[in-house]
């Protein structure tokens, strides 16, 4: 019997399981224009309140592969080994983890989104570099990848054409937080993408785009499970991002603070998970180097020249600053216990470094430093926060989501392990 999509609703909408054929149906009826937005949207929300089982969430994805192309990097020459995150608030750990990688003998090809919401994109950190551009066709990734050993570009129309639409549907149908779709979602583009290895960074917390651990554990479970289904060694990382990573967050803030670390400095936070990461990457690569030599000897900062110079940009050319900077203080002497990693990142993104709306553009220049970091001490009316923003009437909306922000106490907080769980 043919499939009809009422039925396919159906089935779900009642809790059963769909089977392979219902889902192609869909999948491919969907990406081709054939079954209406209203029908998807229906079905999004069927999942979301029904979940979905291991087999049948196998096929969805394995679908949304197949609706686009799927990379080959066997020519490249090295194991290849990317890293996805879901995004944090000062999350610039890619800026530095692909040329580290790279250095240590693995190809890293990184096809990356932009930024939605109060966590920033990859590509528009990394447009803040002068001459920089995001958008290299298949045949240059492979070279950069032969030459270089790192790539992060936009991924192209044609990876996962599904996943398009769907996320652009979900986003407007509140069901962008079911957890399959959420993991079908990234899983789909990063195993079309083409890598034999993949590290999930996890972030768990207030900024975390899934703050409870609980949810965050099962998100990495799915995820893992669908890389090693499709023959995608995986490995996740649940990390925490209850502050923010490192102290800037803000595009071109962002890139700085990159390059210091680089340079072998930054702060011990983004270092630290940087560091992690990297260790699964180049375990999962089969190499057995420390990641940590190649920061502390120029290798790593080599690559991010090239990396950088391969797609057009200037690595020596002095990044854009914001015309005004503003501080927000302490409100009590003691201790920092808590700097809230959305807060920020609410605030970044309302002084210009984040987007509400796919076509927005962003500032290079916008953003918030962190100054101090949960577990210094403070003294009243010291600087905590140094803003930057361009045009100034955004100053108070991000003033604003700063208000509760920030909590002095007497004693210092517990100290947070970086790396709160590994999921194999
Ligand atoms: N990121 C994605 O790529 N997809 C989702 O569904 C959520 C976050």
């Amino acid at each position: 019997m043919a499939t009809d999509i009422l039925d396919v609703i159906r089935t779900k909408r009642d809790g059963g399981t769909l089977d392979d054929e219902q889902v192609r149906f869909f999948i491919e009826g969907y990406t081709a224009g054939t079954v209406a937005d209203e029908q998807a949207a229906a079905l999004c929300m069927a999942i979301l309140l029904r979940d979905m089982a291991p087999a049948e969430l196998a096929s969805w994805t394995r679908a949304m592969i197949d609706s686009g192309e799927r990379l080959d990097l066997s020519g490249v020459g090295r194991p290849t080994v990317d890293k996805h995150s879901t995004g944090g608030v000062g999350d610039k750990v890619s800026l530095v983890l692909a040329p580290l990688v790279a250095a240590c003998g693995a190809a890293v090809p990184q096809l990356s989104g932009r930024g939605l919401g109060h966590t920033g994109g990859t590509l528009d950190k990394l447009e803040a570099i002068p001459g920089w551009r995001a958008t290299l066709t298949t045949d240059e990734v492979v070279a950069q990848l032969r030459t270089v050993g790192a790539v992060i570009c936009a991924a192209s129309d044609t990876l996962c054409p599904a996943d398009r639409k769907l996320y652009a549907l979900r986003d407007v149908t509140a069901t962008v937080e079911a957890i399959p779709l959420i993991a079908s979602s990234i899983m789909a583009k990063k195993i079309a993408e083409g890598t034999d290895a993949l590290v999930l960074d996890v972030k768990v917390g207030a900024g975390a785009f899934l703050p409870e651990h609980e949810r965050a554990r099962r998100l990495a479970e799915t995820m893992v499970e669908l890389g090693q289904a499709h023959g995608v060694r995986t490995v996740a990382l649940i990390t925490d991002m209850n502050a923010p990573l490192g102290r800037a967050a803000g595009n071109g803030l962002e890139v700085a603070e990159s390059v210091e670390v680089l340079r072998g400095g930054g702060p011990p936070d983004l270092v630290g998970v940087t560091l992690a990461l990297a260790r699964e990457m180049l375990a999962l690569a089969g190499l057995a180097v420390d990641p940590a030599e190649a920061l502390g000897d120029g290798r790593a900062l080599a690559v991010w020249d090239a990396m950088v110079r391969a797609q057009g940009g200037d690595p020596d050319a002095p990044l854009a600053e914001a015309a005004h900077r503003h501080t927000v203080t302490a409100p009590a002497g003691g201790y920092l216990r808590r700097l809230d990693a959305r807060a920020v990142g609410v605030a970044a993104w309302r002084l210009g470094a984040g987007r509400s709306r796919k076509e927005d553009p962003v500032s290079p220049t916008a953003g918030a430093v962190c100054l101090r970091k949960p577990g210094d001490e403070v003294a009243a009316g010291e600087p905590v926060l140094e803003l930057h923003v361009d045009d100034e009437a955004r100053l108070p909306g991000a003033l604003a989501a700063l208000a509760a922000a920030i909590e002095v106490g007497p004693e210092p907080p517990t100290p947070r392990p970086l790396v709160v769980e590994r999921i194999r």
